[in-house]
């Protein structure tokens, strides 16, 4: 079910008026076929993005793995109770770990943000920790002091601790946390589920990272950010929660387009009645759903971070002042949805020379389990693959795929023999020089399953339109 631009005679007047201003979106050729252009984001927001590297990002999470602990070490000191801040147990992860509520704020417009449900995604548990720093150093900053008297912020940061731990998506039980909305079998549900109970919010941010891979809309331009304002039902109608919900996602794509114009796109909008986000929507909470994508060249998540964090700020702001209120639906609704997923590496036209094999003409497709680091590198496919598309795009026309043996392969300094290199093949580790002559001698590129940095891609490798770092970073 599609919103179809719901759209008032004066929200199109004045989403014209305010196109008609901005430099930013026109004739950039990832817009919908019917989107309008973005209006300018407000004035501060420039200057919170050029003060945000010495002033606001917290220090201490400059990789995205961190254990939860981690997380709250560097976030403790961030939340002092006289910075208005407090901090309660809000219960207790499947392990045992503990579930904590921080709250901030005098005002009357309550507000729940949560972060890393799924504990491989942790940009936005990182952009909550510079939130933090930023309301707690700069009480007097104009934004800070609206926040702190319009609006009361709760947040229920590392929701999930013990999937966080082991860098994955589930739970300690198995459980996909987003999915268990309904059942509430996991603590940490419930946990969320009761926060929201009585706090009553009425917004809410929930807050992931999705795959990287996917494209924005038809084009071929990957997806940096993700907004979906959930369904409340079945029937994808907008009633007045879902439509507040919608203007400050609207909100949130104005205050990004100057730096990922075509890149952001709408998550799929069909209900999900085991989801948090269409739940919350369903319970009265404008609730908004910020999938974080990739970027190349950001391989750490931390532009994505920064850009979390203004687009929050953005939205908060909208929330305080009420300011949401009137910003034109088309803003969200046409944003392209995301697209296909695009593989990670194609080895394109090599000829694959394993030992004790006939030689044969392939093309090989690569996943890599990191893939902005390109670490973690799997044979996704080998044969023709004439017309697939990926990431990235290796020309290997006139150069041999030559097999190589990991650490400890059978073989290695045991008699003499030469170590026997993994089979090609799906769901082998991705193990492989490009090289000029069948032996493996003349090495033009190398994969171990992870990049070296120091071995970059071949030249014949550009980045694709538009997927360089976005200005100012
Ligand atoms: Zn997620």
């Amino acid at each position: 079910m599609r919103l179809s631009s719901p759209l008032s005679p004066l929200g199109l007047f004045l989403a014209a008026l305010a196109g008609g201003a901005c430099a930013h979106a026109s004739g950039d050729p990832g817009r919908a076929p019917h989107a309008i252009a973005a209006p300018a984001p407000p004035a501060w927001l420039d200057e919170l993005a050029r003060r945000y590297d010495g002033e606001y990002r917290a220090l201490g999470l400059e990789t995205r793995m961190f254990s939860p602990e981690q997380w709250w070490r560097v976030a403790t000191p961030l939340l002092a109770r006289d910075r208005g801040f407090t901090v309660a147990e809000a219960g207790r992860s499947a392990e045992g770990r503990p579930l904590r509520h921080v709250a901030w704020g005098e005002g009357a417009t309550r507000v729940l943000l949560w972060s890393q449900m799924h504990g491989d995604e942790s940009t936005a548990s990182m952009a909550l920790a510079d939130l933090f720093r930023f309301l707690g150093e700069h009480p007097t900053h104009p934004l800070v002091e609206r926040l702190r008297r319009e609006a009361t912020l709760h947040f229920l940061p590392v929701m999930n601790p013990d999937g966080a731990a082991r860098f994955q998506r589930r739970n300690a039980q198995g459980i996909d946390i987003n999915r268990d909305a309904r059942a509430l079998a996991s603590p940490e549900a419930r946990a969320l589920k009761s926060l929201r109970d009585r706090v009553r919010p009425a917004f809410g941010f929930n807050l992931h990272d999705q795959r990287v891979g996917y494209r924005a809309g038809d084009s071929e331009r990957g997806v940096a950010i993700a907004l979906l304002a959930p369904p409340y039902d079945a029937s994808g109608g907008v009633n007045p929660v879902r439509a507040r919900a919608i203007e400050v996602a609207a909100v949130m794509r104005t205050a990004l387009e100057p730096y990922i114009a075509g890149r952001i796109a709408r998550w799929d909008d069909s209900f999900n009645p085991r989801a948090f986000g269409d739940l919350m929507t369903q319970w009265g909470t404008s609730t908004v759903l910020v999938e974080s994508g990739g970027i190349e060249g950001d391989p750490q998540k931390q532009v994505l971070r920064k850009l979390n964090f203004l687009a929050l700020a953005a939205a908060l702001d909208a929330i305080a002042s009420g300011s949401h209120a009137g910003t034109p639906q088309a803003l969200y609704a046409g944003l392209p949805e995301n697209g296909e997923v695009w593989p990670d590496l194609l080895i394109e036209g090599g000829v694959l020379a394993a030992p004790g094999v006939a030689e044969a003409r392939v093309d090989l497709l690569v996943k890599f389990e990191h893939p902005l680091l390109g670490h973690g590198g799997e044979i996704a496919d080998v044969g023709d693959l004439a017309g697939a598309r990926a990431r990235r795009v290796i020309d290997a026309s006139g150069l041999f795929i030559v097999p190589i043996a990991g650490p400890g392969a059978a073989g290695a300094g045991a008699s003499g023999s030469p170590p026997a290199p993994p089979p090609i093949g799906p769901g082998e580790p991705a193990r492989f020089h490009l090289s000029r002559d069948p032996q493996g001698r003349d090495i033009v590129w190398t994969l171990a399953e992870d990049l070296d940095p120091a071995h970059r891609y071949p030249a014949t490798v550009g980045e694709r339109a538009g997927e360089t770092l976005p200005p100012g970073f």
